[in-house]
């Protein structure tokens, strides 16, 4: 069964909108590389659209109309738009769903401290990383610093031509010998992940000269911390025992780039899964009046396994729909129930794009392709598709009438070879509800 190359089928126009699309996704990228910042960009985007929060309709007691759009935020992380159809919302809805969480390092709470001439940041990475991918490269911190009064200090720091970078040390190559010879997994080990933030001590010549003072003889003791301190307190009115509730998340510096020659591919943090958010969030603002309702779930925590709050397991998703129908007039225990249990979703997070470097890891004839169109996937998982989501064969079978019937290019995969690895996507959590659910999305190399 061969699929179609999406290049193959575009005509002038089409590319035209292609490219405005991925520099819209391309800004998408740059303006949102944690959970926060991406939260920040939808909401702006959508409520120039039109959308409007759920929890201030809620207030005004006012029932949203045909057609109305409406989100609510969980926390600054997780997020679902609603646009209203015509009939009720106990005969379901059509539900999109993406995760914007991506692998990264995060800042401990007590992270400041010097050593041998650098003062440093430690750290504990989260998600799924190849530890090595993150040493001598340039790295921005972004992130929230809340204080004790509640008031919240946005950092963004790296991404600017002018602003400084930070970076994990890696051992020079000379010295290397013994580590050469370790596993990948051990050669830069979680703890030695740890940010250079700085190496200038505080006092600097004669005429700054340390006074006789206790707070002074601490500050000489560990100088180039202390010039830190310095810095933090005069840029951000922070003192280091906020580090205690701070998010301070540590990602690659710098903007998406285009690939090749022909330009024909995007370079940057963050795809998985802001590739699918990115879309999932521009279908609900492109679409136009429909009979049922549309849903897009964007959330938080899928690489730590959907936890938490902010996760797709989080009861944050359930009580928005309650709320909505509460306001629609339709609130009932049984009717929740038959809306969640008659939606159908296209959850959509990355496949691995078969990649002729590594052939040996995919089954080339159920591997996803980059260029041939959305990726679907009946199953994911792990060791026999361990935790994994399985969509109906009616339900995709209603997919393809769908997808032929509008010309639409697509493909189908599995992650891998059989038994060479695998993952897990929310598919799963959604279909607890008993609707149906497809794993689907776009084919990405370098996942
Ligand atoms: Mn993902």
């Amino acid at each position: 069964m061969e699929r179609k190359v999406t290049w193959e089928t575009y005509d002038a126009a089409q590319l035209e909108k292609l490219e405005s699309l991925n520099r819209e996704y391309r800004d998408f990228l740059d303006n949102g590389k944690t959970e926060r910042e991406c939260i920040d960009t939808i909401v702006n985007t959508i409520e120039a659209e039109g959308y409007q929060e759920l929890e201030s309709l809620i207030r005004d007691g006012k029932k949203p109309q045909k057609g109305d759009k409406v989100y609510s935020v969980c926390m600054n992380k997780s997020i679902a738009m609603f646009q209203i159809g015509e009939k009720p919302m106990a005969e379901g809805m059509n539900i999109l769903g993406a995760h914007i969480d991506s692998p990264r390092i995060d800042v401990k709470q007590n992270p400041l401290y010097e050593e041998g001439g650098f003062a440093y940041l430690d750290t504990h990475y989260y998600g799924g990383v190849k530890k090595y991918q993150w040493v001598a490269l340039p790295l921005a911190l972004h992130g929230v610093v809340v204080k004790k009064d509640g008031t919240t200090i946005e950092m963004n720091i790296g991404e600017n031509d002018d602003d400084p970078v930070f970076f994990i040390s890696d051992l020079l190559v000379h010295l290397a010998g013994e580590q050469m010879e370790k596993k990948a997994s051990k050669v830069i080990e979680g703890e030695a992940l740890d940010l250079i933030i700085g190496s200038k001590p505080i006092v600097l010549t004669g005429e700054e000269k340390v006074e006789d003072n206790k707070e002074d003889k601490e500050k000489a003791k560990e100088a180039i911390k202390a010039g830190i301190l310095d810095i933090l307190k005069a840029s951000y009115d922070m003192e280091e025992e906020d580090f205690l509730s701070a998010e301070l998340e540590i990602v690659p510096a710098g903007r998406t780039r285009e690939v090749g020659f022909d330009r024909s591919m995007i370079l940057g943090y963050g795809q998985d899964d802001r590739v699918c958010a990115f879309t999932s969030m521009r279908a609900m603002l492109d679409v136009g009046a429909t009979e049922r309702t549309l849903c897009c779930i964007l959330v938080d925590k899928e690489e730590i396994g959907s936890v938490g709050a902010t996760g797709m397991q989080s009861r944050f998703f359930e009580n928005a729909v309650a709320e909505l129908m509460n306001l629609m007039g339709e609130y009932s225990e049984l009717n929740v129930r038959r809306c969640l249990a008659r939606s159908a979703m296209l959850s959509s997070d990355v496949s691995a794009g078969f990649d002729p470097a590594y052939a040996s890891c995919f089954e080339k004839k159920n591997a996803a392709f980059v260029g041939k169109g959305m990726v679907f996937n009946k199953f994911t998982g792990s060791r026999g598709k361990g935790g994994s989501n399985d969509a109906n064969a009616e339900y995709i079978a209603y997919l393809r009438r769908i997808l032929d019937e509008k010309g639409i290019v697509y493909q189908t995969a599995e992650l891998g070879k059989v038994d060479v690895g695998g993952g897990g996507t929310i598919a799963y959590i959604l279909a607890e509800y008993g609707m149906n659910v497809i794993d689907s999305g776009v084919a990405v190399l370098n996942m």
